[in-house]
């Protein structure tokens, strides 16, 4: 497995693949990986002819109270989990070489950043589609795999190619849980024994949606407001929003339908938590 550190070594790299004809499958990372990135790797190596998984905890996506500096980092566990799946090579650049002094540039994608969690982390998707659109142009894959667990960000990503014309396929992928439905994240270790077990209403909030949703219900403020009472009965969990919204472009519907998105954010513990479901889906 390579391992560049340097931009223009992952560049250089990519360019000769490109070259000899063969096909990049891209998952960018934070790092500190489980078992819901491996899936990624899994689908990006169905996808290409080799596959590039990027390990970077980008400071421009966090506020300036976010969890940036205890953000989980273990490089040696992460190079033995990649190379136990074949992975052809690892983009771990530093904070310097991905924004050198007097780095000033950034995109925004203006809408779709605005609702959901843009409403509580203001500048977090600026960054996000800054640094993913630095992350294609240094690794130039033909395809990349994100998470649904990340749903707005998916979109974002998906909306920011599509806007700037990039040459590079998105592919989503289902959020991979626990077995009792947690879904798996790095910040899940921020949590003890007794917060995990709260954070468990999250998953199970989103299963009782899809199941109100299957015996009828259709309006939006009342599934709201029974979901919200379900997470109210943990009082380790504290909701940040709860929306229920077109999965197409986040606006608010009128009526439930299968397409409709209940997306969730908690914190539980120091931890903040995502999760989401498309209702009919
Ligand atoms: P992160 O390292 O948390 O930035 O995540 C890197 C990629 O993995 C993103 O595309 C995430 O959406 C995706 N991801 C993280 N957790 C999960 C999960 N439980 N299931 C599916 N994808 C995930």
């Amino acid at each position: 497995m390579l391992v560049f550190k340097k931009i223009k070594d992952m560049q250089e790299f990519s360019e000769n693949q490109r070259m000899l004809g063969k096909r990049i499958a891209f998952v960018p990372t934070m790092g500190y990986l489980h078992k819901g990135h491996e899936k990624l790797i899994e689908r990006a190596k169905d996808l290409g002819d080799l596959v590039v998984v990027s390990i970077f905890v980008n400071p421009t996506q966090f506020g300036p109270s976010e969890d940036f500096n205890r953000y989980p980092r273990d490089w040696e566990r992460d190079r033995s989990i990649l190379e136990s799946h074949h992975v052809d090579a690892v983009f771990f650049p530093d904070v310097e070489e991905m924004y050198p002094e007097g780095y000033q540039t950034y995109v925004t994608v203006e809408e779709l950043s605005r609702p959901l969690c843009g409403a509580f982390r203001p500048g977090h998707f600026r960054g996000v589609a800054t640094v993913v659109l630095k992350l294609f142009n240094i690794v130039k894959p033909h395809f990349a795999v994100f998470g649904e667990k990340d749903y707005q960000q998916l979109l974002v990503i998906k909306r920011m190619v599509s806007d700037l014309n990039l040459d590079v396929r998105i592919i989503g992928y289902p959020t991979v849980r626990e077995e009792d439905g947690l879904a798996m994240s790095s910040r899940n270790l921020y949590l003890n024994e007794k917060e995990r077990k709260a954070a468990l209403v999250l998953s199970r909030s989103l299963k009782k949606a899809r199941e109100l949703y299957r015996m009828g219900l259709r309006n939006p403020e009342a599934l709201r407001n029974e979901l919200i009472e379900e997470i109210k009965k943990e009082p380790l969990v504290r909701l940040q929003y709860l929306e229920i919204c077109s999965s197409k472009d986040l606006k608010p519907v009128m009526e439930i339908g299968p397409d409709t998105l209940v997306a969730i954010a908690a914190f539980v513990g120091n931890a903040r938590l995502i999760d989401n479901c498309i209702i009919g889906g």
